[in-house]
């Protein structure tokens, strides 16, 4: 169990089309756009029994809140984990193979890297761009360049909307783990 806002969690949980992009021009679709559940998930870091540093994942959509608020604000609510232990399972539309929560972080790393979490975004034209965008904003660094080199050796066409794309303010926070390890120097 663990505390969170509530809007945050509603978000993530129920992946609405949104109907203002805010001051970073989100696509109207970047919770909705995929199948996968995964696309909004919480991770915890917490002390295992092993007294060792491991990580709680779990899709939102899988975990209960303490309480439903019935007007809007910072709202803390307390979120609790499903109750089994390990569980890879299909994604709701049956065809995408989905890892739902773990409360190992290796067993975590492994699905990520397998693409078992979040969504495949070549097949996504439009997120696709906007992630180009949000990258060409962001300090020029090695990870970042091949990053943007490797989206524009995908042959998609991701300048759809670029307009849209430049009238957006500020850059959002990005993290990005490359786990390349060809790239990786
Ligand atoms: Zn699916």
């Amino acid at each position: 169990m663990f505390h969170a806002d509530y809007f945050q969690f509603e978000l993530l949980s129920t992946r609405p089309q949104l109907l203002s992009g805010s001051s970073f021009n989100f696509p109207h679709d970047i919770l909705s756009f995929s199948c996968c559940d995964s696309i909004g998930t919480y991770g915890v870091f917490y002390v295992d029994n092993t007294k060792s540093i491991d990580l709680a994942y779990c899709c939102a959509s899988l975990l209960a809140a303490s309480l439903t608020p019935n007007n809007y604000g910072q709202i803390s609510v307390d979120l609790t984990f499903p109750q089994n232990s390990i569980s890879v399972s299909n994604c709701h539309c049956n065809a995408c193979s989905e890892l739902n929560y773990t409360y190992d972080i290796d067993f975590f790393t492994n699905n990520l890297l397998q693409l078992n979490i979040g969504s495949e975004l070549e097949y996504y034209p439009q997120i696709l761009s906007y992630v180009k965008s949000a990258l060409r904003r962001l300090k020029a660094n090695p990870v970042v360049s091949d990053l943007i080199t490797f989206v524009d050796g995908l042959n998609i066409d991701t300048n759809i909307d670029e307009t849209v794309n430049e009238s957006w303010e500020g850059s959002p926070n990005i993290l990005i783990i490359n786990v390349d390890e060809k790239a990786s120097r």
